[in-house]
C-alpha cells in the first residue's frame, strides 16, 4: 500500500488541535465542482500527513443541505488523502447511546434528498458496493485507540441521515427508532457515498449531543436548560473525538501498511464501455477515474 495521508472531515474542537500547530500550511484549492467549505489545513501529525477540512466552512455557513460535499472529497483526493476521518453531531435514538458517549457507526440510511450525491452523473455510469459503507480497517483502529479515552465508546450503530435542517417529528424519530437506527444526523450522507466512489477509506465518529424527540421530556426542565445540557454534551463529546482522532493519528501513523479494498472500489464499478467515456469527463474525474484509463496516471 502507498503512502497513506490521512483527511480529517469535522468540528470546530479538533480545528483548533491543527489551526494551532506549528507549521501547518492553509490551502485554498478549487475544484471542478467548486470550491470545498473552506480552506483546508495541511500538517504532520505524529510522522503522518493530515489534512484538516471543517465541514461547515470556518465559521460554520454551511446548513447541512448546503455543504459541497462533491467538491470537498474531490479537493481532498486532490491533495493526496487516501483515508478519511470524520465526527459529526447527532441525536440518540437509543437510551443505552447516552449523550457525550462516541459512536463509531457501522450502518446507514440514507433519508436525504436534496444533495448531488454522486461523482458520476455524466458520461460515465458507476455502481459502487456499498453494503459496508464503513471502513472496517479504519474502525478497527479507532475502536482500539478508544482504550486510551476516558469516553464510553460504542462499537457499531446505525446512522440515520436526514436532509434537515429542522429536526424530525416525534412520529419520525418514533419511525426510524423501529427502522432499527440507532443514531439521527444530516451530514454523514452523501459525504460516505462519494469518499467510497473516490476510493477513499471512511469511517465516522458520531457524536450524540441529545436524545432525539422520540424520548419525553422532563416536563420541568425548561428550554434554556435543555439547550445548556445539549452545548455541555456537544463540548464533552468534541473533546472526547478530538483525544480519540490524535490516538488514532498515533496507531495509523506507526501500524503496518496493509491492502484495504475501499481504495480499489471502482475496479469493478464503471459500467460504461470505456472507450466511449467522453474524453473532457476522463479529464475532469482524472484523480478519481485517471488509473483506469489508459495513458492517465
Ligand atoms: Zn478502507
Amino acid at each position: 500500500m502507498a503512502v497513506q495521508t490521512l483527511a480529517i472531515i469535522g468540528g470546530s474542537g479538533i480545528g483548533e488541535t491543527f489551526a494551532n500547530r506549528p507549521g501547518t500550511e492553509s490551502i485554498e484549492i478549487d475544484t471542478p465542482f467548486g470550491q470545498p467549505s473552506g480552506a483546508i489545513l495541511k500538517a504532520v501529525v505524529d510522522g503522518m500527513d493530515c489534512l484538516f477540512l471543517p465541514r461547515h466552512g470556518h465559521r460554520h455557513q454551511f446548513n447541512p443541505s448546503q455543504v459541497p460535499y462533491r467538491a470537498n472529497i474531490y479537493a481532498l483526493k486532490q491533495l493526496g488523502a487516501t483515508q478519511v476521518l470524520a465526527t459529526g453531531a447527532t441525536g440518540s435514538l437509543r437510551e443505552e447511546i447516552v449523550p457525550g458517549d462516541l459512536v463509531v457507526c457501522d450502518q446507514l440510511i440514507d433519508k436525504t434528498h436534496s444533495r448531488d450525491s454522486t461523482f458520476f452523473d455524466d458520461g460515465l455510469a458507476a455502481h459502487i458496493e456499498f453494503a459496508d459503507p464503513f471502513c472496517q480497517r479504519l474502525r478497527k483502529q479507532l475502536l482500539e485507540a478508544g482504550d486510551a479515552i476516558n469516553t464510553s465508546l460504542h462499537d457499531g450503530g446505525t446512522y440515520v441521515c436526514m436532509e434537515g435542517p429542522q429536526f424530525s417529528t416525534r412520529a419520525e424519530s418514533i419511525l426510524h427508532r423501529q427502522w432499527g437506527a440507532d443514531l439521527i444526523g444530516m451530514t454523514c450522507l452523501p459525504e460516505a457515498k462519494l469518499a467510497r466512489e473516490a476510493e477513499l477509506c471512511y469511517a465516522l465518529v458520531a457524536l450524540p449531543t441529545d436524545y432525539d424527540s422520540w424520548r419525553p421530556r422532563n416536563p420541568e426542565a425548561d428550554k434554556n436548560s435543555l439547550l445548556t445540557e445539549i452545548l455541555a454534551n456537544m463540548r464533552r463529546a468534541s473533546d472526547a473525538a478530538t483525544a480519540l482522532i490524535e490516538h488514532t493519528i498515533r496507531r495509523l501513523a506507526t501500524a503496518a501498511p496493509v491492502p484495504c479494498e475501499c481504495q480499489n472500489a471502482l475496479a469493478q464499478a464503471i459500467w460504461t464501455d470505456k472507450s466511449h467515456v467522453p474524453p473532457d469527463v476522463i479529464d475532469k474525474l482524472n484523480p478519481l477515474i485517471g488509473r483506469y484509463f489508459d495513458g492517465q496516471p
